[in-house]
């Protein structure tokens, strides 16, 4: 492996454990926050594309014809980069969910479904 191709490979670890980062410390858990409520990271420059979150949330993700990558609908863009949705949603845990089922299936696992009261993982890796 060349030089120039381990320093690039470097950077992207390097910017994905600070996408990692982000997401730890912005979800301290808020015990007293409804059980129901969840906040939704789509980190959109991580995004390689390929179109599968829109297929099985179209109502949240819709491929942009500008550069091929999701764009997370009506979320809120940080400072970070990362767009972010809070929602509150009893049927998070049914597998079915739209949302959830889009960061499970993600393969770039740049959607993760976090619950607010405790801050558990529950959909997206
Ligand atoms: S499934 Fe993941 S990698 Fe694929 S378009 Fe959606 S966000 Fe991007």
């Amino acid at each position: 492996m060349g030089l120039g191709l381990f320093k690039k490979k470097e950077e992207k670890i390097q910017s994905e454990s600070k996408f990692m980062t982000g997401w730890m410390e912005r979800d301290e858990p808020q015990r007293n926050a409804n059980p129901h409520l969840y906040r939704i990271v789509y980190s959109r420059k991580h995004c390689i594309g390929g179109d599968i979150c829109t297929f099985v949330d179209p109502v949240h993700f819709n491929l942009s014809k500008k550069d091929g990558k999701a764009d997370f609908l009506n979320s809120q863009k940080q400072e970070d980069g990362t767009f972010v949705m809070t929602v509150e949603d009893p049927t998070m845990n049914d597998i079915g969910n739209p949302l959830r089922r889009a960061a499970d299936s993600c393969p770039a696992g740049v959607i993760r479904v976090v619950r607010v009261k405790d801050g558990r993982l529950v959909a997206g890796h």
